[in-house]
């Protein structure tokens, strides 16, 4: 954690200035563990591996089973409460937990991603948009949209999500920028002050339990004249389909499902390689528009790996129609609303969202 940080950071629930007691510093100058204190409210919240976690209960409790080292090491400052630690059963605990174990796997910031990223940006976005802006990614994954915007020319990024896929935000893709920041938080308790020029979640909000009451908090994160930008997904046919799969799915141990879905990822591949040869003869074209899927002709094997076990494993997943997405921009009181739709027609489209404050 870098100090800087702290000039950003609010407390959740009265909205005071949090302190910093640091333990141990690493080589860079940076706050590798200690702890973050409210000022007025006295709640302790714990910087381990170099990340502040600013959350609130249950998830706070939670800790102590996700890094046990820490814990017994500062018993002063962090007593264990009495009995034994219960894991969280919270349902975006759970979506977190997915995506911690589904992010370790896939630790890389590829060029698809890139690719991917100002896809989904662009329109209303481009990649001068992020330029000198200070920028909060809602739901940050393991940080490649957070360092995309970096490069892009941000003038600071705060990255934060609810699982252990900060640490791997952090370790990999977030590490070495000096105007970067990873905190591990809750969308519906967001430690941080209404500064931010630009607020953007991509892929998340339709995963919460309560999307639109998410989008609300990130909102609340921006200041007067600053934007929002919100990716979700779209609702079609194929993904009904894939719905009534991931029931069964759901319930396959992570582990095992990072396997079994190569299968689909090979269907999903051969697909795409009759597309991409129907589409080389003029003859066929008009037929190579009728294999669905198509937008996934430009990854790799891999990355399409990970869309598959991500579809097949998430907890939650809500979709959207026409006119959902503009309703939570206007209901927030945004203004110069922009919603589009991605891959407008096909199968597997989606909704972005823009609005200004
Ligand atoms: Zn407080």
């Amino acid at each position: 954690m870098k100090s800087r940080l702290l000039d950003l950071l609010a407390c959740y629930t009265c909205g005071s200035p949090l302190r910093l007691h640091p333990y141990a510093t690493a080589p860079d100058g940076e706050i590798a563990e200690g702890y973050l204190e409210c000022e007025k409210c006295r709640e302790k919240h714990p910087i381990i591996h170099g990340v502040p976690r600013v959350l609130p209960e249950p998830f706070r409790t939670d800790l102590r089973l996700r890094y046990p080292d820490f814990f017994q090491k500062y018993p002063d400052d962090f007593p264990a409460p009495p009995g034994a630690p219960a894991k969280t059963w919270a349902p975006s605990r759970e979506v977190a937990d997915m995506y911690a174990y589904g992010w370790s796997k896939f630790t890389e910031a590829w060029a698809e991603f890139r690719r991917e990223f100002l896809h989904v940006v662009d329109p209303p976005l481009t990649r001068d948009s992020f330029r000198d802006k200070l920028i909060l990614d809602a739901g940050c994954g393991q940080g490649r949209f957070s360092r995309f915007m970096l490069e892009f020319g941000a003038r600071e990024v705060v990255a934060f999500d609810l699982g252990e896929q900060v640490d791997t935000a952090h370790q990999h893709n977030l590490q070495g920028f000096s105007n970067s920041h990873v905190l591990q938080a809750d969308i519906y308790h967001i430690p941080l002050k209404a500064e931010f020029d630009l607020a953007i979640s991509i892929g998340v909000l339709h995963h919460l339990p309560d999307p639109e009451g998410g989008f609300r908090s990130v909102t609340g994160r921006v200041r007067p004249g600053g934007a929002v930008f919100a990716w979700v997904y779209g609702w079609s046919p194929i993904i009904r389909m894939l719905q009534l799969l991931r029931k069964i799915t759901r319930r396959i141990p992570r582990r095992a499902l990072f396997h079994l879905a190569v299968v689909p990822t090979a269907v999903l591949h051969i697909l795409n390689l009759v597309y991409a040869l129907l589409d080389r003869l003029p003859r066929t074209r008009r037929l190579a528009r009728r294999v669905p899927l198509r937008q996934y002709s430009d990854r790799s094997f891999r990355g399409k790996h990970w869309i598959m076990f991500d579809h097949l494993s998430v907890p939650i997943i809500h979709f959207y129609r026409e006119g959902d997405l503009e309703g939570w921009l206007r209901r927030a009181g945004l203004r110069n609303i922009v919603v589009t739709e991605r891959y407008k027609g096909q199968q597997g489209s989606s909704w972005r969202g823009y609005g200004e404050k």
